[in-house]
């Protein structure tokens, strides 16, 4: 088939590795006149990693990734640990797979690395996709200049705000979760005294919590915070935000967190938006993947491992020979539930990380403790749904 995949991001470079090496032609239609990434890091669970493994990408996604040793959650103000679980080798134990903190852009990078090793001229940048025509037999990506581009198949890969979803479903109404997000990367050395543990990190406290751990074989720290905040603002990851209201935000949070924030050369921040479950994922040759149909909030840093799942599994569907909708409609039917699931941990996980009346801290935290100081496989256990699932396993 030649696939047309609108978006080239991790959902689209992904699908585009899947598809190509499943003997397709794929041509990847990116808006941006460079694939270039914000400064920011990403966690990607033992899940996301044995897709890339299939996809042979994982040499090239780990090399300048770090192994976060533990993970582990801490009272933001006096840094005093409620939990931490090994997770270096234990990932590996457990859940057959690697737990890697990477950079944005190396991840971008190896994956279109891939992408050019088995098809050079296979990614179109400057070419934004407006819409889609379906014909007989095939469809057509409608571009901003007018062009139309055809194929057998269009995969929506284009993200949270996307085009072929809104011609799909009709415009999107996003729910303001009523929680802003800031985001900086600071290299470790610029952090004295005060670096970030070498830990996947969650900071919990009063309506708000701070997630920070390493980046790029532990010379960089990342950060995101996350404050309860009434007011709507921009759903853009490239807002930038003032120091001072960060360090407002953050006032009297333990020394590692403020010397984050102090040192970050820019501070990113922006709303965070909920969106219910779509209706549909494919209409005809069209088909939805990654934030375009299920975008999540961060708190279980599962949206980018989700796009690489749902990469490999429509990249399969379509191998299976049937007709091409009855393909679609199982991709959809297979990722739904599982998406959809995490999806709502991640809502849950903004209380439980902002507990704010010290009773309902110790009665969350203490069993917490206690299970991580004494149990730490019951801790663990309840990841196995997500982080030992391995969609690369025959079904
Ligand atoms: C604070 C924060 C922390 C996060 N941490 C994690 C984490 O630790 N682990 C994790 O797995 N996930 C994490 N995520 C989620 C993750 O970043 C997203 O889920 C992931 O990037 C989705 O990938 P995607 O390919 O679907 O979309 P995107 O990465 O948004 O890619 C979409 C691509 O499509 C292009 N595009 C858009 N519109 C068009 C168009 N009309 N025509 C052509 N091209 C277009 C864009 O330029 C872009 O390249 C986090 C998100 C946030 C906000």
């Amino acid at each position: 088939m030649q696939i047309l995949i609108a978006g080239g991001g991790i959902g689209g470079l992904t699908a585009a590795l899947a598809f190509l090496k499943a003997g397709h032609s794929v041509t990847v239609l990116e808006r941006a006149p460079e694939i270039a990434e914000v400064g920011a890091g990403l966690q990607i669970s033992p899940n996301g990693m044995k897709v890339l493994d299939a996809l042979g990408a994982s040499a090239r996604v780990s090399r300048d990734a770090f192994r976060p040793r533990a993970q582990e959650l801490r009272l933001g103000r006096s840094g005093a640990r409620i939990f931490s679980v090994p997770l270096r080798e234990a990932s590996q134990a457990r859940w057959r797979g690697e737990y890697l903190h990477i950079h944005r852009a190396d991840l971008i990078e190896a994956l279109k690395a891939c992408v050019v090793d088995r098809a050079p001229d296979a990614i179109r940048l400057g070419a934004q996709v407006t819409g889609y025509e379906l014909r007989e037999g095939g469809v057509v990506a409608v571009l901003s200049t007018g062009e139309k581009v055809s194929g057998d198949l269009l995969v929506g890969a284009d993200g949270i705000h996307s085009a072929v979803r809104a011609q799909m479903l009709g415009p999107d109404k996003p729910r303001y979760t009523g929680n802003v997000a800031w985001r900086a990367v600071v290299p470790v050395s610029k952090l004295g005294d005060y670096p970030p543990p070498e830990t996947a990190c969650v900071w919990a406290g009063k309506r708000r919590h701070a997630v920070t751990y390493r980046l790029r074989r532990g010379s960089l720290a990342n950060f995101v915070g996350v404050v309860e905040n009434p007011e709507a603002g921009d759903e853009s990851w490239t807002s930038v935000g003032a120091r001072e209201q960060a360090l407002k935000d953050f006032k009297g949070w333990n020394p590692v967190v403020q010397r984050i924030i102090d040192e970050a050369p820019l501070l990113m921040r922006w709303s965070l938006y909920d969106r219910p479950e779509l209706a549909k994922w494919q209409e005809g040759r069209v088909v939805l993947l990654g934030d375009a149909c299920h975008p999540m909030l961060p708190f279980m840093a599962q949206g980018a491992v989700m796009a690489i799942e749902d990469a490999y599994v429509l990249a399969r569907e379509l191998g299976r020979g049937g007709p091409l909708e009855g393909a679609l409609r199982a991709y959809e039917a297979k990722r739904k539930p599982r998406t959809t699931r995490v999806q709502a941990v991640a809502r849950a996980n903004a209380a439980l990380f902002h507990r704010s009346n010290p009773l309902y801290q110790f009665g969350t935290y203490g069993p917490m403790w206690v299970a991580g100081r004494y149990l730490p496989a019951f801790v663990h256990g309840r990841h196995d749904w997500l982080y030992g699932h391995d969609v690369t396993e025959p079904d």
